[in-house]
């Protein structure tokens, strides 16, 4: 805009001077006289104004064509350059457009034909970015390894070169390698939000636990990561290097890094867990800071693992002691689904079938999980009820969904926390989660249904040993072969697997 204001001043003041000159000149000057070899020509105002502007003209026009005439050659050489240079970014747009659909071969084309095209740029970044991009694509490590390497040369194309080697690498099982060129990375850019995540994710699977932190704490800097998020990410990566301690044995690291986890997160309950089992084994001292770390676990997100826990401490308590220090567990945090299952089994074991049915009340609505009916099922066995309403309460178990450790990303169920998700690769997306409120299944057409597989499933289950809590439970389902993981959790599921 500025640019056009300025051109038609510039206009006006040409005009005006024009109007000006003519004016004094018609003024000033009435008649020239020129010497034409022996003449003189004496030649009118106008006429010599119009003399000079054809003249002026002409002039103009000699110069353009002389410059023609003289740089032709490297005018020609210019617009060929153009040409191609336009063709070549055609190349490169048909390409990407070719990736974005995932036709690797036509994309390979167009980046071979880009380079070719765009190779006597001095900046060659574009053509070899489509290229590695074309070659990655069709799955040729070795080709897309060389352009990514080969941008590394370009300040503009470093941090894509890094990235596309560090892919590279982590695809190839090279985590010494990808953790390398993460660090020259972030040493490039200590500050970017998408540097530091893919920083991050590359330490997580390298389990660089320290290093992992030291991202996510850059990330929070940066406002990349909700300051609430990052605590309990930060919480994620102590337990995860507690359970990676504990697997290998290192007692006192395992502890230390699990203390650490519920330092920041006293709800994360599998830290809790790990901390009351390290500290079992201790005095009175490790014991009380074990019930410590189990109590305020619950209070934010009760686990049965939790209360197994906590019943471990103190094995050889009699029934009653047992039940009343549990007692405290389901105080905490009444209102809660595990609380209320925990009363109900407490109840049962304690022989107060009226107790354990309030407990449950509303829950087959609410919280429709396996465990609530087979719970159901065994208030109604310690209540005299009929085998027909009993393999009904069976049925509905079976059937019937089950708490469990869940990736809230794509959905997976795991038998345990874990810290990354093997699926969907996200981090510290498990969470204990219960079944959704559903209508419940009519029971008498359930019962029917599975007539043929409750052969003697009562009977069965009547025989299993226990203080009134033998509820009838469903089978565990059978993990997937080499896989820990499984659609629905083995341990922590059904009352026999539960303190009492
Ligand atoms: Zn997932």
């Amino acid at each position: 805009m500025p640019r056009l204001i300025f051109r038609i001043l510039l206009i006006f003041a040409l005009a005006g001077a024009a109007g000006w000159g003519y004016l004094w000149i018609r003024k000033n000057v009435s008649a020239a006289s020129i010497t034409v070899g022996d003449r003189i020509v004496d030649v009118q105002a106008p006429l010599l104004i119009l003399g000079l502007l054809l003249g002026g003209i002409g002039f103009y026009m000699l110069i353009r064509l002389l410059r023609l005439v003289f740089f032709a050659p490297s005018l020609a050489a210019r617009a060929l350059e153009r040409q191609r240079e336009a063709r070549g970014v055609e190349a490169v747009t048909r390409g990407l457009a070719a990736m974005e659909v995932g036709d690797a071969k036509s994309a390979l084309h167009e980046a071979r034909k880009a380079e070719k095209l765009l190779h006597h740029r001095k900046d060659r970044s574009l053509a070899r970015l489509v290229q590695a991009r074309a070659q990655t694509l069709a799955g040729n490590a070795d080709e897309a390894r060389q352009y990514y390497e080969a941008m590394l040369e370009a300040p503009g194309t470093e941090l894509a070169g890094l990235r596309g080697l560090t892919a590279q690498a982590a695809a190839s099982g090279d985590t010494a390698k990808a953790l390398q060129l993460t660090r020259r990375a972030v040493e490039l850019r200590p500050r970017d939000p998408a540097v530091l995540s893919a920083a991050f994710d590359t330490q997580v699977a390298a389990h660089e636990w320290g290093e992992a932190r030291q991202s996510l704490a850059a990330s929070i800097l940066a406002g990349a990561v909700p300051k609430a998020v990052g605590k309990r990410r930060e919480a994620a990566l102590h337990l995860a290097e507690a359970i990676e301690a504990d697997l290998a044995g290192d007692r006192t690291r395992a502890l230390e890094e699990s203390r650490a986890a519920l330092k920041i997160a006293p709800g994360l309950s599998p830290a809790a867990v790990l901390a009351a089992r390290l500290l079992a084994d201790g005095g009175e001292k490790e014991k009380t800071e074990a019930a410590r770390h189990i109590e305020a676990a619950w209070a934010q997100s009760p686990h049965p693992d939790l209360a197994e826990a906590y019943a471990a401490l103190a094995p050889d308590d009699p029934p009653d002691t047992r039940r009343k220090r549990l007692q405290r567990l389901i105080k905490s945090y009444a209102d809660h689904p595990e609380s209320r299952l925990l009363s109900a089994e407490l109840a049962l074991s304690a022989g107060d079938a009226a107790a354990a049915r309030k407990a449950l009340a509303g829950m087959e609505v609410n919280h429709p999980g396996a465990r609530v009916f087979a719970l159901m099922g065994a208030v109604a066995r310690a209540e005299g009820a009929s085998e027909t309403e009993l393999r009904q309460w069976l049925a509905r178990a079976v059937q019937a969904p089950r708490a469990a450790w869940t990736c809230e990303s794509c959905g997976l169920t795991a038998p345990r926390w874990v810290c990354c998700c093997p699926q969907c690769g996200s981090f510290d997306s498990f969470h204990w989660t219960w079944p959704p409120a559903a209508p419940v299944a009519d029971g008498h057409a359930l019962a029917a249904a599975m007539a043929p597989l409750l052969e003697g499933g009562p009977r069965a289950a009547s025989a299993r040993p226990g203080p009134g809590v033998e509820a009838p439970a469903a089978p565990p389902p059978r993990p997937a072969p080499g896989s820990e993981l499984v659609p629905v959790p083995p341990k922590a599921e059904g009352p026999e697997a539960r303190p009492a």
